[in-house]
């Protein structure tokens, strides 16, 4: 059985690695902030001193980090995943990150006789638990499908996008859909909510009607119960959002509602929710319309 390297424990990160040790790999995890390691140590987790000690015990190494800035430190840092990466060794970054990050990883690992593969995914924190995951990925093929087994002790399906950064294209292009539709669905919820139509009523619609979504299954509810508990932060979603805008002008396309949802989630990062589920995102509505979702009936 495969040993992997799996680095950064956060929302994410963690049921994913809880999901590999369960499935039967041995794991050598690493955190930022050590102590988050130690849930996984009775399931077997062994903790590694740096993600290089990850990377030099792993055939196969999985990164889960917030960001560009973040990515690019955790390898190419003192101690870096590059520092102890073998010849041989698979590389799977799953954070959302620009394909140009994404390439550079991959030319530095090939650069060591390893092979890297972007592969974000897509399902938030319950798919992480559940291992229901989806990842899209980019690099050599062949390197995808001889780890097959590790992505789907993750997760239920791999799509092969192309090239390396193929799928960090296709995250930010998934993600502007994301974006812009769970502010579609707390502005729905916010028009219902002030014409006096009762919250759980129109959400039972909009999940049974043209408006179905993820976002409304995923956040309805949420937004009806004042649960802001995170699933996907504000911040992050404003990260991928400013990704998306970045890369539709570096590509030449018109986006105009990405550029509004990013704009809104702007305003809520700025609010101070940045930490909390993008859902929260909703007071920013409620403060216009000066009545909570769920709560009042006008
Ligand atoms: P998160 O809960 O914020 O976790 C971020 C991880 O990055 C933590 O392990 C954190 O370590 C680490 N980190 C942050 N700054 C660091 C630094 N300077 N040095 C080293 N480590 C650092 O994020 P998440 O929700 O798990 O998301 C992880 C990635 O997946 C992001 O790129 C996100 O966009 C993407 N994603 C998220 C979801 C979702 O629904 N949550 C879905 C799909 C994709 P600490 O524990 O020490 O803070």
């Amino acid at each position: 059985m495969k040993t992997i390297g799996f680095i950064g424990l956060g929302t994410m990160g963690l049921p994913m690695a809880a999901n590999l040790l369960k499935k039967g790999f041995g794991v050598f995890v690493w955190n930022r902030t050590a102590s988050k390691a130690d849930e996984l140590v009775p399931l077997g987790a062994r903790k590694a001193e740096s993600p290089a000690h990850a990377a030099r015990e792993a055939d196969v190494v999985v990164t889960m980090l917030s960001d560009d800035a973040t990515v690019l430190d955790v390898y190419e840092g003192e101690d870096g995943v590059l520092a102890g990466l073998r010849a041989g060794t698979a590389v799977f970054d799953s954070s959302t990150v620009s394909p140009d990050t994404s390439r550079r990883l991959h030319a530095a690992c090939r650069e060591r006789g390893a092979s890297f593969i972007d592969a974000p995914v897509t399902g938030s924190k319950p798919a992480a638990e559940s291992g229901t995951l989806l990842f899209m990925a980019g690099g050599d093929r062949s390197v995808l499908e001889a780890n097959e087994d590790v992505l789907l002790a993750m997760g239920r399906r791999i799509v092969y996008m192309g090239e390396s950064g193929a799928g960090s294209y296709a995250k930010l292009a998934h993600n502007t859909i994301v974006g812009i539709n769970a502010i579609g669905l707390i502005e729905g919820m916010s028009i219902a909510a002030k014409a006096g139509i009762d919250a759980r009523s129109f959400l039972e619609v909009v999940q049974s009607g043209g408006a179905a979504s993820k976002q409304a299954d995923l956040k309805g509810l949420k937004i009806i119960e004042r649960d802001f508990s995170n699933q996907f932060s504000g911040k992050l979603m404003l990260k991928d959002l400013r990704l998306a805008v970045q890369l539709i002008g570096e590509l030449g396309v018109t986006a105009p509602m990405l550029d509004l949802a990013r704009a809104q989630f702007e305003r809520g990062v700025q609010a101070g929710w940045g930490d909390e589920d993008l859902c929260a995102l909703v007071r920013w509505y409620e403060d216009q319309m000066d009545m909570v979702i769920g709560e009042d009936r006008r």
